[in-house]
């Protein structure tokens, strides 16, 4: 659909930097419009019944199984992630429209008797309404569904506002679930060049209900201000910084997978990405030289060749931002053990970097890295391995590996973070409840607590 002022933007190829697409350019007028329509649809949303809505999204859900190959395809043109990475990420969405085509109708409330036996306390769940959805760039698929998938279960209708990098994967979904059966207006996209105008003007409009955000902490914290002028119902999926704990007694070559997982899935552009190693010293020269060697073999090249395993990054900045941060931390006295030098020639690409001897208070365990390149602290005992895993204002997710089960739950107990993968480099799974606490946000998605986000609970003091 055309924007009201008739403006469009190009979508880039990462691998060249060149236009692949244009888009229609949504304004503050469209995005009311937006609203509009999602408050028309909403009470006949939420009378759907809940088996209804659920069939709906299982069908959105194999559509997507059919079309995955071409969704594929798509994400790696506007994301550059390689299409082995793309292929993940559409099993991945495509399991939160199964997840929550089966907790629509697991919506529960309860009913107890008051304390003094004067009445009985009956509690519902109601859909939020409307919901105002805005999406990062490097999970394009995903991040939609894991909102859209238990908004729609719930009985809310949303506007989804794509990051303006990758508004294609968006569309695309858009359209799968209208040929799903969601009727007119319950789910509409609003790409924009100019998100923070937007967005406020939906947070101003009083008929929007729920705001659900993933992308950084520093957005994150701005909308959370808006958010409040109408006191909106939110839920924040922040930046990360997570760190990966090797212990001594870990097993290595488990170790060494999990830290290919968990630093390279999507090339390192991910919120759960491992963004500081920390290795007991016994098993650091190890760990550093089969990491370093495991890194150097990747294959790096455009995401749609099938060839690729690491693409090139989505844009300009962030792979500015990864070059800045390594220099810094070579500045500071690290050594590179593999990459550490941005290649020249068109397209962002990064080469997969190990860094070790990296300072403490280097910028690069400060901030998220969001690019292929692990840095390296060596640790001695438990005790220092908490202290600096928790040595963050991040708490979304952290990876530990022990051979010694007693220890990795109480170490697990003590990291300041959300979630955490004891011996395993991946946590994402759309029936788990997927969320950070400090500042990587407030609330969870997947798992029966990401279909509670968008239900309000109504008691009723009833006597009979
Ligand atoms: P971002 O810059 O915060 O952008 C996220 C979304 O917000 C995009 O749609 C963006 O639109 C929009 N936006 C930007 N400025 C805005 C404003 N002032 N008002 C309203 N909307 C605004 O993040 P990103 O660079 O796309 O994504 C990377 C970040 O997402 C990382 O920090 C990563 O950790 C985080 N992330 C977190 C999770 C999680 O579950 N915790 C998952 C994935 C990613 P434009 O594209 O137009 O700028």
């Amino acid at each position: 659909m055309a924007a009201s002022s008739g403006n469009r933007f190009d979508v880039l190829d990462p691998a060249t930097g060149e236009a692949v697409a244009s888009v229609a350019d949504g304004g503050e007028a469209d995005a009311i419009a937006a609203v509009d329509a999602a408050a028309a649809a909403g009470p006949a949303w939420a009378a759907t019944p809940p088996r209804v809505r659920g069939e709906v999204l299982r069908k959105a859900f194999e559509l997507m199984t059919e079309r995955a190959a071409a969704l594929a395809e798509l994400i790696s043109r506007e994301n550059g992630k390689a299409l082995t990475d793309a292929k993940g990420e559409v099993t991945y969405a495509a399991e939160f429209f199964r997840w929550f085509a089966e907790e629509a109708v697991r919506i529960d409330g309860n009913l107890t008797s008051a304390p003094g036996g004067t009445n009985r306390i009956l509690v519902t769940r109601q859909p939020v309404g409307v919901c105002v959805l805005v999406t990062p760039w490097n999970f394009p698929a995903a991040m939609a569904t894991r909102k859209i998938g238990p908004a729609l279960a719930a009985g809310c209708t949303v506007v989804l506002k794509p990051a303006s990098d990758t508004p294609l994967t968006a569309l695309a979904m858009a359209a799968i679930l209208a040929e799903a059966g969601v009727p007119e207006g319950v789910v509409n996209v609003l790409p924009s060049r100019s998100s923070g105008k937007v967005v406020s003007a939906m947070l101003r409009d009083a008929r929007v209900r729920k705001l659900s955000f993933t992308g950084s902490t520093e957005v994150g914290r701005i909308l959370l201000a808006q958010a409040a002028e109408n006191v909106v119902n939110t839920s924040m999926e922040l930046g990360g910084n997570a760190p990966f704990l090797v212990f001594a007694d870990a097993d290595l070559d488990a170790a060494i997978e999990g830290a290919m997982l968990a630093k390279m899935r999507n090339g390192g552009e991910a919120c759960t990405a491992a963004n500081r190693f920390f290795v007991e010293a016994a098993v650091a020269d190890e760990f550093s030289r089969r990491l370093a060697q495991r890194m150097s073999a990747l294959v790096v090249g455009p995401g749609t060749d099938e060839k690729t395993q690491v693409g090139p990054l989505v844009n300009e900045d962030t792979v500015a931002k990864v070059d800045a941060l390594v220099k810094g931390a070579l500045e500071a006295g690290a050594s590179a053990v593999t990459g550490g030098t941005r290649p020249d020639g068109p397209g962002f690409y990064y080469p997969p970097t190990v860094l070790t001897g990296v300072g403490a208070d280097a910028a690069i365990l400060r901030e998220e890295i969001f690019g292929p390149v692990a840095p390296i602290v060596t640790f001695t005992g438990e005790e220092e391995a908490v202290r600096l895993a928790n040595d963050t204002e991040y708490g979304l997710v952290a990876y530990l590996y022990t051979g010694d089960l007693a220890r990795g739950l109480r170490v697990s107990e003590k990291i300041e973070a959300g979630m955490v993968g004891l011996n395993r480099g991946l946590v994402s799974d759309p029936a788990a409840p997927f969320g950070g606490v400090k500042q990587s946000g407030i609330g969870r998605e997947g798992g029966h607590e990401g279909l509670l986000e968008y239900l309000e609970s109504k008691y009723i003091a009833v006597n009979w």
